[in-house]
Formats: C-alpha cells, sequence, structure tokens
C-alpha cells in the first residue's frame, strides 16, 4: 500500500516536469496510474472493413492516411479533415476543435487506427474527433510493438500514446508486487471477482479484451460498496440509542396550529406528519429526508415539527439556499402563526443590515424561537441558545461540511432534509443513503394538472393569442429566456429585449416586470411583491425564479429556448405554476435547430408531469455527474461506477455492506480485516462528517 502512494514523480521515466503533466490527469500516485484504466483497445490486425461500418455505433478501423486539410471556416473557426482509406473505402475524420500540435500528427501515408461514434457526411462515414494513433511501423521490437491488442488512453498535451503505455509498464514492473487486495475473500467469491493484482493487470495488458467487462465491473462495485459500508455505518451510529433529544407531543403550538389552518391536509402530508413526530418523540437523532414535489405542501410540515421542538422548549431553524427563498419561507411560516403572537421569529441574511446585531443578540439569549436564513445561519459569530430542530430546503445545494457545521454549533438536534428535486432510487440510496425517507405523494385537492404544449418559436403568435385569453381573466404570466450564451451580459439583454418587445409591442395593454440576477436583492424582492400583487401582469425573467416562488395566482408559464433547458429545470419552472384552483399552462418555445436529445426532452415535459418519471428521464440523458449541477455536492464522485447503468449493482453493493454493518459495525472480524483496512485510510475520516 504505501509504495503505492508514493508520488508519481519517483517512478523510471516520469520526473518532476512530466508529473505536473500527469496531475492533469488526475494522476498523482503511482497507484493512480495503476488504476488510470484504458478507454479503449487497439486491435492491430482488425479486418473490420469501412464499408461495414454501421451508422451511431461505436467502431474501430485501421487504414492509410489520403489526405489531411485544414479549412478556415471564419470566425477564427478551423476544422481539420483527415481521411482514410482501407484500399476500398473512404473514411472522414474531423475535428472542429483541436490544438495547434495536432494537424502535425498525420503525414499522408502512414499506418492509422482511428476510433469512435460513427456519423454520416454526405454520404460517407465520418467520426467526429476520433481516438487514433497512428501507427510507427519502424520501431524497435519493444514490449508493446509484440502485441496485438493495446491498451488506448486518455491524453493531455505533451504526453503521447507511446509515453503512457511506457509508463504504464515501467508501474507494473516495478510495483506490480505492491498491489493489495481490497476485497475480502468471501466476497469476492461470492461475486466471482478475481483478485485485484491480477484484474488490474489484465485492464492494462488483457490480450483478450472480452475479459475487461467483468473487471470494470469489480471495480465498479468496490465504489459503490465503499460508499455504501459508510452510509450503513452512518446510519447505524445515527440510530444509536440516547444521541438526540426527546420531544413530547404538547400539543399546545402544535394543535392551535392545526385548529387554525386554511386548508385541510392532505392523506400524503398526515402520513409523513406521523412518520416524523414519531422520530422526534424517540431519543434517537431524527435525520429524516423529506421528498415532495413542488406545490406538494413541504412548508406546514415543517412548521409543525418546529413547533413541536418549541413546544418543549427549543429553538428551531430553517435553513434555505437563497436570500429569496429565504425570505419567502420567512414570510409564509409568519402567516402561518398569525394567531400564535408569542412564537418569535426572526430572518437572518447575510451581509451587514441595520437590526442584524439585535437580532442576533436575541438568537443567543434565547428570545428567537424560529430562525430562518441562509448560509448566514452558519457563520461562526451566529451563537445559538438550544436548537432542538434544524430544517434544511433544497439540501442538495448544500454541501455535508455546510450541513455538518450546522448540527455541530447545536447538540444532536433532529434534521428535516427539505428537497422538491424528485430523485432517482439509484442516486438517493447514494446521495442520502444515511437518511430516512418520506415521500409525499400527493397534491392538494383541486390542483389540475399543467398543460403543457411545445410550440417551435415560429409558432410564437398563437401561443400569444393563447395567453391573452388568461390575461383577460386576470391572470398573471412568466416568461423565463436562458442565459443564452453562458455570460451575464447577454443573458440580460436577452430578458431586456424581451422584456421590450412584450411590454411595447405584445401585451402593451397589461403591466410587464423585469427580473434577472443582475439586480440587488432588494430590487429583485420589490418586482416580485409588485408582480405577486398586480393582476393580469407578466413577468420576464431569467432563470432567478425557478426555486420555490409562490404566485397562485399565475397560470402561464413561457420557456423561452426550452431545448436548451435540462429536464429537471424545466420541471421546476413549470412547477411555479398550477399552485392555485383553474387550469395552468406551460409553453415550451423550442428555436430550431433542436437536437435529438433536446427533443426527447421535450416530449417527456409534454407527456408527463410526474417529478419522478421526468427525474429518471434526466438521469439517463444526463449522467448523475451533470444530475445535481457542479456547485451541488454530496454526490460523490465515481471513476468507475455510474449510476445509470450499475443500478442493480448498487443493489447489491448496498445490501451486502448493510449486511456487514449489521454483523460487524467495527468491521473487526478477521474475516473483515481487508474492508477495515481500507475503510480506515479512505473513509472513517469522511465519516467523520457525517456525524452530527
Ligand atoms: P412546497 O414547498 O412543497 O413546494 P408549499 O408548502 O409551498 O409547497 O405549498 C404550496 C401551496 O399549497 C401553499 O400555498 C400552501 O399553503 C398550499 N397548501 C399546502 N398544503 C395544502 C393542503 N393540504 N390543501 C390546500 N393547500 C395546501
Ligand atoms: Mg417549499
Amino acid at each position: 500500500m504505501q509504495a503505492l502512494q508514493k508520488d508519481i514523480k519517483y517512478l523510471k521515466g516520469v520526473g518532476e516536469k512530466r508529473a505536473l503533466l500527469l496531475h492533469k490527469l488526475n494522476i498523482y500516485t503511482i497507484a493512480d496510474l495503476m488504476e488510470f484504466f484504458p478507454r479503449a483497445y487497439l486491435n492491430r490486425h482488425s479486418k473490420d472493413t469501412i464499408a461495414k461500418l454501421n451508422p451511431e455505433e461505436q467502431a474501430a478501423v485501421i487504414g492509410h492516411i489520403v489526405s489531411v486539410e485544414k479549412r478556415n471556416l471564419g470566425r477564427h473557426r478551423t476544422q481539420l479533415n483527415v481521411v482514410v482509406s482501407d484500399g476500398k473505402s473512404y473514411l472522414f475524420c474531423t475535428w472542429f476543435r483541436f490544438g495547434k500540435w495536432l494537424p502535425a500528427k498525420f503525414e499522408v501515408g502512414k499506418k492509422i487506427w482511428v476510433s469512435g461514434k460513427i456519423s454520416y457526411f454526405k454520404g460517407s462515414p465520418q467520426i467526429v474527433h476520433p481516438d487514433f494513433e497512428v501507427l510507427e511501423e519502424d520501431e524497435e521490437q519493444s514490449f508493446w510493438n509484440k502485441r496485438d491488442i493495446l491498451p488506448v488512453y486518455p491524453l493531455t498535451e505533451g504526453i503521447s500514446i507511446r509515453q503512457m503505455r511506457r509508463l504504464i509498464l515501467n508501474a507494473f514492473q516495478f510495483y506490480a508486487d505492491e498491489i493489495q487486495e481490497t476485497l475480502p475473500e468471501y466476497l469476492r467469491e461470492k461475486l466471482k471477482y478475481e483478485p485485484r493484482r491480477i484484474s488490474l493487470q489484465k485492464i492494462h495488458f488483457s490480450q483478450h479484451p472480452d475479459e475487461i467487462p467483468p473487471i470494470k465491473q469489480r471495480y465498479a462495485f468496490e465504489e459503490l460498496f465503499y460508499h455504501q459500508l459508510m452510509l450503513a455505518r452512518v446510519k447505524k451510529i445515527h440510530k444509536q440509542k440516547e444521541s438526540g433529544y426527546k420531544f413530547i407531543l404538547h400539543k399546545t403550538y402544535t394543535t392551535k396550529l392545526k385548529g387554525s389552518l386554511p386548508f385541510k391536509m392532505t392523506a400524503a402530508q398526515k402520513k409523513v406528519i406521523r412518520e416524523f413526530v414519531a422520530d422526534m418523540n424517540s431519543d434517537r437523532q431524527m435525520n429524516r429526508l423529506l421528498q415532495g414535489d413542488v406545490g406538494s405542501g413541504k412548508t406546514i410540515i415543517t412548521v409543525f415539527a418546529m413547533l413541536l421542538a418549541i413546544e418543549n422548549g427549543f429553538q428551531a431553524i430553517f435553513m434555505a439556499p437563497t436570500e429569496i427563498l429565504a425570505e419567502q419561507h420567512f414570510a409564509s411560516i409568519k402567516s402561518f402563526l398569525q394567531n400564535q403572537p408569542d412564537i418569535k421569529i426572526a430572518l437572518l441574511k447575510g451581509g451587514n443590515y441595520k437590526g442584524k446585531k439585535a437580532t442576533i443578540e436575541k438568537i443567543a439569549n434565547g428570545e428567537i424561537d424560529i430562525i430562518v436564513g441562509t448560509h448566514a445561519l452558519i457563520q461562526p459569530d451566529i451563537k445559538y441558545k438550544k436548537v432542538g430542530f434544524v430544517a434544511i430546503d433544497e439540501q442538495h445545494r448544500f454541501g455535508v461540511e455546510q450541513r455538518a457545521v450546522l448540527s455541530q454549533k447545536n447538540r444532536h438536534p433532529d434534521v428535516m432534509y427539505l428537497s422538491a428535486t424528485p430523485i432517482p432510487r439509484s442516486l438517493a440510496l447514494t446521495v442520502y443513503g444515511d437518511l430516512d425517507v418520506s415521500v409525499l405523494d400527493e397534491l392538494p385537492p383541486g390542483r389540475q394538472p399543467i398543460k403543457t404544449i411545445w410550440r417551435n418559436s415560429n409558432k410564437k403568435k398563437t401561443v400569444y393569442k393563447e395567453v391573452e385569453k388568461e390575461l383577460q381573466k386576470g391572470k398573471q404570466v412568466y416568461i423565463v429566456c436562458p442565459l443564452i450564451e453562458q455570460s451575464e451580459k447577454s443573458d440580460l439583454l436577452a430578458a431586456e429585449t424581451l422584456y421590450q418587445e412584450i411590454s411595447e409591442r405584445i401585451f402593451p395593454k397589461y403591466n410587464s416586470f423585469l427580473l434577472h440576477g443582475k439586480m440587488k436583492t432588494a430590487e429583485k424582492d420589490e418586482i416580485m411583491q409588485k408582480f405577486k400583487q398586480t393582476p393580469a401582469s407578466i413577468l420576464v425573467s431569467t432563470t432567478v425564479i425557478e426555486v420555490g416562488i409562490d404566485v397562485p395566482n399565475a397560470s402561464v408559464m413561457i420557456i423561452e429556448h426550452a431545448e436548451r433547458f435540462g429536464l429537471s429545470q424545466l420541471h421546476q419552472l413549470r412547477g411555479r405554476v398550477g399552485r392555485g384552483q383553474g387550469r395552468s399552462y406551460c409553453y415550451l418555445i423550442a428555436h430550431p435547430p433542436i437536437s435529438s436529445e433536446a427533443r426527447e426532452r421535450l416530449q417527456t415535459m409534454v407527456s408527463t408531469t410526474d417529478g419522478f418519471k421526468i427525474a429518471e428521464k434526466d438521469l439517463e440523458l444526463r449522467g448523475p455527474g451533470d444530475f445535481f449541477g457542479t456547485e451541488q455536492s454530496g454526490m460523490p464522485l465515481f471513476k468507475h461506477a455510474n449510476l445509470v447503468r450499475d443500478q442493480h449493482l448498487l443493489k447489491i453493493a448496498r445490501n451486502l455492506a448493510f449486511q456487514i454493518v449489521k454483523d460487524d459495525p467495527q468491521l473487526e472480524k478477521p474475516e473483515n480485516r481487508l474492508l477495515h483496512q481500507k475503510y480506515k485510510a479512505e473513509f472513517a475520516q469522511r465519516e467523520q462528517l457525517f456525524n452530527f
């Protein structure tokens, strides 16, 4: 183990300079290099011919370069075309983005291996941005030259495929004996996995590509398994007795709340309230995720839980990811508690403002019962008197660390995580595998499903005609534009342009408002409030309105450039309407050209309003890495596992991990020695983060 953790610069053939290049590929140690998997395998004697290639298929061929051409496409853009022939047919290899060094790699007449997804261009097969390797014939008879199947690695500028292969070979020549097993024999036997050393060698040196998939599976399994092992332990620790507060349902504040509600709770809401009241009544710490689609009524449930803590003499905290959301929660909590003036509520925001110091003091001495806020709640200068309950809204937007800080400030409060992002089961098991889950699977009565209509941009006139009917009824309308070119500036322009068109040309008779991310919070809030209070008005906005905003009288959502949005975001945006009685409409305006994947997204939106179905589809189309976006952590980065492809494997890994922790929580039995070792080295510290 130790030897393999050595800095990669000490490997024969590396050194300081090349080490820096390897860092770009996330290779820092010898172990990293050994676990750097090929992304393809080259068969030197492949008999595949170009004529037999099928479109959309992954393929590889060997041929000769017959032409190399760089074309100017204008606006500083160039295209590189390399034509390859197998003697009978031609294959076009095309690059739209490439480094200056690339064209020089190709020389007419040289033998080349190319691989990638086949498409057709003007009737000829084409690969865009292929993997390739120019096959040198005059090299000395090296280890690799004698082989038929060669590994093809991801590369970075400055490291050629030959250098990479040489380094891999060096690593295994000097360090193969140091490779240690990481799965106990009983698990390997059960799952039919070979010893780790053998499988790692095969990954790089196998001459039988058929044996690769099960080996890759082993690595995927191992990642999932250890992650689940950690979650199983965290859950076990949380479940240990007397780690939390025991609240008693005194039925003072809670019962008064129940009596004053303007509506009847849905069956789902009642069920969920029973679930967490049971948690809060026990002396174990609650760690429960409340999942419910937009509009399913999570707020009132949270208020109920807060009052339960407060009637036991504790404070309650509600943390939201943005200021707009915090303010909205603050307002709706206040309105639910109108008739209970002895419960004191405060809003804590970031930055400096008048009255903040006084609020902080009142929080510290316990005068305030409910504290709503953003990240401001976890700043070091904020002290609490006695927190018994914490609610974290849109919790996937906070990192594990931030959640931990909040809880560490307070001794074992009960924690409820809220999520309006329906999450596919496989992701939920991974990201929230340590939590109990409550699902609000019913919308309040009287809500009609939102009618979703997909129109291309040339049909906008007819859309506006339909929309006017809603405005005539006094209903409100959202129009959302995307960040068109990633830069804040153009985003702003797009919304502004549309706002002008709408307010001056399309709907001059109605009030229009403009909202975008460049505005100050106060300005945004003022506009939101105005829009909310003005019947028959239109809000043209960027995606800042995405989460949580509640205007029950709004009945139309128009999404411009809908083809550019991800499914979950479209679903969130659509959830801004359909919150009151009566029909609501969502118009998806697509601007051609529309990719086939975008078509699939739009079609999904038209065909269902079920958030979970949409989430599954989103995961399938985007892959787990992008599902939560970049800033949103809690999502482990797996190198080998893929949560879409490996759902079955995840289930096996989870069952085994939970069983093992049940039998041997400290992993101290002899047969679990290997588990203990790796866990201690790589997971024990991360486990601490969850233990609050
Ligand atoms: P979420 O946070 O889950 O998106 P909210 O808690 O904001 O949803 O609730 C959406 C709207 O529905 C709010 O205006 C809320 O007052 C209302 N509401 C909640 N529960 C019910 C219910 N059982 N019957 C009718 N309206 C409800
Ligand atoms: Mg909400």
